[in-house]
């Protein structure tokens, strides 16, 4: 009965026409399994135009007691973004990309609005054409919405730089499940009325309201970018290079990690990697403070190999940006994906660690990310499906050992639901569950993600 019943379906239809409530299982394949392949539930898919329209849904699944999970680009790599398998409660899969408008570009206060759907790339092309940045970017820019990327708090690869999407949120407009609409949508870069509710949604994953539309800080376009590809024979030694291209005045824009197996099956993929080194940095700097060669000759014998490139210097970000979308299709078996933190002084210690237990497992370990924040993505590849859970937990624990977060960037969806408790305490997690009771009291929200019981 994950359908809802014909009552409910016949006046979702009344609200966003019948052309948008998608009940044929292979119209609606498309939103109903996520990106990794992994997570597949069933739904109703429901296609509102506006904010009036997802409020009036809102209303009526609120009614009828329907579970609803929002979804934007369903890029997300943890199962938010599909309803939870096997559960066979009334569900609406909410599909907010046709609220997909990006208003103009407001050059004096450095911001713009947009709605839910938009894509990521659509908010640079608006910035862009006004001289300024969007400062968050990341590889699924082509799909990624601004309402998923502020659902999820998207990290990506400006975040050592600009901070994280929470960081780019001045203004919200939101959905709750009553079907109010909240809004706080003023260009104000300080403004401290007590609790601050879009920041609040910003990593919500869809559990306490429906974001349709955000009102986003722009920063000045970055000037004079170059970009270099650096060998180094291990992550301790990429991370002082980095450290010594900072010392030498330039703003660090990116900071991105390879290890060697990553490297080598993206270059088999048919991607040019400049030379064999044991790990790879990517870094890309801005500003006019001379040649980057000259700052990387300073970092002396941490540096084995370089190329460098005045900026976008595409090929070179192929490299990196190849990996998620490679390792997907290398695996025999769905790839155990684990995106984590730790202290920036155990980074090393946590990819020799994993590197060990994949070849303890007899499996393959591909990890690389974003070294300035800390973050590794942790892949491990031809576990046998049996396997999964335990290999995931072992490095869940590893990492926790390690004073690390669970989940750096891409949040907790329904693959880490159940490991909750190793990134938060009890007290913690109790005023967590009151304010997902508070605005969400018949736990309509997307359940199952985040709290893996409701
Ligand atoms: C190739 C690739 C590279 C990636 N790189 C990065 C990276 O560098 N950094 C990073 O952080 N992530 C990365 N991701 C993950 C993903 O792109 C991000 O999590 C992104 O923010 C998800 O946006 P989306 O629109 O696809 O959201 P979806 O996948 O549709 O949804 C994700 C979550 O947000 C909720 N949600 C979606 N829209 C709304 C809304 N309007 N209101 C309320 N809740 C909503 C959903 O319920 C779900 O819980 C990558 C993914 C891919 C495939």
């Amino acid at each position: 009965m994950a359908i809802p019943g014909p009552d409910v379906v016949r006046a979702l239809r009344g609200i966003v026409g019948d052309t948008h409530v998608l009940t044929e299982p292979d119209v609606a394949a498309s939103y109903l399994t996520d990106w990794t392949g992994t997570w597949t539930g069933e739904a109703a898919v429901v296609r509102p135009a506006d904010t009036a329209e997802v409020a009036d849904v809102m209303r009526a699944c609120a009614a009828h007691s329907v579970a609803v999970t929002p979804q934007g680009g369903n890029t997300g790599l943890v199962g938010g973004s599909t309803p939870t398998p096997g559960d066979d409660r009334p569900w609406v899969l909410l599909s907010l990309r046709r609220l997909d408008t990006v208003g103009d570009v407001d050059s004096q206060g450095r911001c713009v609005g947009a709605g839910a759907g938009a894509t990521l790339a659509s908010v640079h092309a608006a910035a862009a054409g006004a001289g300024l940045a969007f400062g968050v970017d990341l590889a699924a820019r082509d799909s990624a919405t601004i309402g998923g990327m502020v659902a999820t708090n998207a990290g990506g690869i400006r975040m050592i730089r600009h901070g994280d999407t929470r960081a780019q949120v001045l203004g919200i407009e939101a959905v709750l499940p009553s079907g109010d609409v909240f809004t706080r949508w003023r260009p104000l870069r300080k403004d401290n009325v007590g609790y601050h509710l879009p920041a609040l949604l910003a990593g919500s994953e869809g559990t306490l309201a429906v974001i349709t539309r955000v009102l986003l800080r722009l920063v000045p376009a970055a000037a004079r970018t170059a970009v270099a590809l650096v060998g180094t024979v291990d992550v301790a030694a990429a991370q002082r290079v980095t450290r010594s291209i900072e010392a030498s005045g330039r703003l660090i824009e990116a900071a991105e990690i390879m290890t060697r197996a990553g490297v080598d099956l993206v270059a088999a993929a048919g991607v040019r990697a400049p030379f064999d080194s044991g790990t790879t940095l990517l870094v890309e700097t801005a500003g006019d403070t001379g040649d980057l060669s000259e700052a990387l000759a300073a970092a002396g014998s941490d540096v084995v190999d370089a190329v460098v490139e005045a900026g976008p210097a595409r090929e070179a970000w192929r490299l990196r940006e190849s990996h998620t979308e490679t390792i997907a299709r290398s695996s025999t078996t769905p790839v155990v994906k684990l995106d984590v933190s730790v202290p920036l002084d155990r980074v090393q210690d946590l990819v020799d660690r994993v590197d060990r237990l994949a070849a303890a497992a007899g499996v393959r370990a591909v990890q690389f990310g974003h070294l300035g924040d800390g973050n590794i993505h942790v892949n491990l590849l031809d576990v046998p499906l049996d396997d999964q859970c335990t290999a995931a937990d072992r490095v869940l624990r590893m990492v926790a050992d390690l004073g690390g977060s669970i989940s750096a960037e891409h949040g907790i969806g329904r693959a880490k639901a159940a490991s909750v408790g190793l990134g938060r305490d009890d007290v913690d997690v109790a005023a967590m569950r009151a304010i997902k009771s508070a605005l969400d009291p018949c736990g309509i929200m997307n359940p199952g993600a985040i709290f893996a019981d409701p």
